[in-house]
């Protein structure tokens, strides 16, 4: 049987798969072959990236690259293109335009030489008493500070690095290492691949001093996930300790309840980076300042880690849709605090989220907000918070199962590639057996919050509870189905549709004492005071 509202969501364009991101991928990189040189400043690379395209046009090829970086020479399918074209290559701002004689279709390869001082997209750590230590930092469009690619989320690729640092230094990259070959001037080059695509803005490398340190097995029924402890010398203790304990039961939990770890591996690193912690695919960065004040909270490892299979296996295909990383590790992360803390953990887990979107600016957004321009901007409460709100409500209002199922057909479904919100709501839709369509452009295009004004009264015999909507009417009204009130320690449930919704019960001899609404704390609501 086919339900007719998907046949529906074919023919009318949904607001809930707009792409209001400005530039879109011109061509499908398929693999990144990296090479790097860094010199021992660490601020100057030379680097080469074959790159194998699938052509979806005649179009040029389109790299961006930042304009500090020089580049040397472009050769296609292993030649210099010159017969086609007088230049090679062609450069405005941050684009290298590369002419080429192929069509929609075909397959080519590109081989860029560039170099330069790098000027953002990689962090540096080195002072008088700290070595020298190099760490991407590439969200959300600064891969192509250091490296030439094609940096959209939409456009994810399988990658290999080859990185040649001072023979002091180890480097890290997304992964398995190779091997590592030592060149005799004092040199080494460490190669790492990647088979499994990955977006440019988790596409990384490390270079230090570190202690590396293997972290214990959990009891391991999926499949174990070897991982290891990258961290400078002086913090190694503390990095073995509390936040780090438990990471293989994490992997555990996330692998039952989602599908088998996405990668073979997973490495933690405490890196410098802006962001308390950066998902990198096998490779999570974490703050160092958190390390220093020994304050990293098992919740942050526990979002990174979710991140390896919502954010990097499955990635937003336009920015706009980055709820669909950050409020899935958000939310995640409070089913790890369920997991391990019961049902008082997750409700304050979620009361924290809900406090921290109430007294936000993002109230007065939707969460598919087309008027974002400034990609930084988009790392709000509307992503985060009221992103894991969305799924919670759902997991409310569908049931732990058909919550899971979903979750688990999705993830299967768009592994290794990319996703719009409209494709996590026809999934669930599915998963359900019904249409919520309604609900998911109700939670990621309305903004606000319902606010309840709720009174009971007598009326022939019963007692008749009115919910009002009293929030303010830009944000328009909400439907709240199977809304739990605890009437004098008695539960009841009423469908709320519209901005005054009355319900009549049986039951009760006298206008309860007591009102509590939405008690086990299922919706992102306030109570009018
Ligand atoms: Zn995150």
């Amino acid at each position: 049987m086919i339900l007719p509202f998907l046949l529906l969501q074919t023919v009318v364009a949904s607001p809930l798969a707009i792409k209001p991101d400005t530039a879109r991928p011109l061509h499908d990189a398929k693999h990144y072959e990296i090479t790097l040189v860094l010199g021992d400043s660490g601020h100057h690379v030379l680097g080469e990236i074959e790159t194998n395209w699938r052509l979806s046009s005649s179009e040029p090829i389109r790299l961006e690259l930042d304009s500090a970086l020089r580049v040397i020479r472009v050769l296609v399918n292993g030649r210099e293109n010159t017969r086609l074209a007088r230049t090679m290559y062609g450069r405005g701002g941050e684009d290298v335009l590369i002419p080429h004689e192929g069509r929609a279709g075909d397959s080519l390869t590109t081989r860029i030489r560039y170099h330069g001082e790098v000027r953002r997209g990689l962090a540096f750590r080195g002072d008088k008493t700290h070595d020298l230590a190099i760490f991407a930092d590439n969200w959300p469009d600064r891969a192509h500070g250091w490296l030439a690619l094609q940096d959209f989320p939409s456009d994810k690729a399988t990658v290999a690095f080859r990185v040649q640092v001072p023979a002091a230094y180890q480097v890290l990259a997304n992964g398995v290492l190779e091997k590592v070959d030592t060149l005799p001037y004092a040199h080494t080059v460490w190669s790492y691949r990647m088979d499994r695509p990955i977006p440019p803005y988790t596409m990384v490398i490390a270079v230090g001093k570190f202690a590396v340190n293997k972290l214990p097995d959990a009891a391991c029924a999926v499949r174990c996930v070897p991982q290891t402890l990258w961290t400078f010398p002086e913090d190694s203790a503390f990095a073995a300790s509390a936040p780090f304990r438990r990471v293989g039961s994490i992997v555990e939990f996330y692998s039952r309840l989602i599908g088998p770890f996405p990668y073979a591996s997973l490495a933690h690193v405490e890196a410098v980076t802006p962001y308390g912690g950066m998902e990198n695919a096998t490779a999570i960065f974490y703050n160092d300042s958190l390390y220093r004040a020994k304050s990293l909270p098992e919740e942050t490892v526990a979002h990174e880690i979710a991140h390896q299979w919502f954010g990097d296996a499955v990635t937003e295909d336009d920015w706009h849709h980055l709820w669909l990383s950050e409020g899935f590790a958000t939310y995640l992360a409070a089913m790890w605090a369920e997991q391990t803390g019961g049902a008082a953990a997750l409700a304050a887990a979620m009361r924290a989220n809900a406090e921290a979107y109430f007294k936000s600016s993002a109230v007065e957004r939707p969460i598919l907000d087309p008027n974002v321009r400034h990609l930084d901007s988009l790392l709000n409460e509307n992503n985060f918070q009221k992103g894991a709100w969305v799924l919670h409500q759902l997991r409310g209002m569908i049931g732990d199962s058909g919550f899971v199922t979903g979750l688990r057909n999705y993830y299967q479904r768009y592994r290794d590639g990319t996703a719009l919100s409209a494709d996590f709501a026809k999934v669930m839709s599915e998963a359900a057996g019904r249409d919520l369509d309604w609900y998911f452009r109700q939670a990621l295009t309305q903004p606000g919050y319902p606010v309840l004004a709720v009174s009971a009264s007598r009326e022939g015999g019963k007692l008749v509870i009115e919910v009002r909507q009293a929030q303010k009417s830009e944000w328009g009204t909400y439907r709240l189905p199977g809304l739990e009130l605890m009437l004098d320690g008695k539960l009841v449930r009423m469908d709320v549709d519209g901005p005054t919704q009355r319900k009549a019960f049986d039951g009760f001899s006298k206008v309860p004492s007591k009102i509590e609404v939405d008690p086990n704390g299922r919706w992102l609501l306030k109570r009018k005071a």
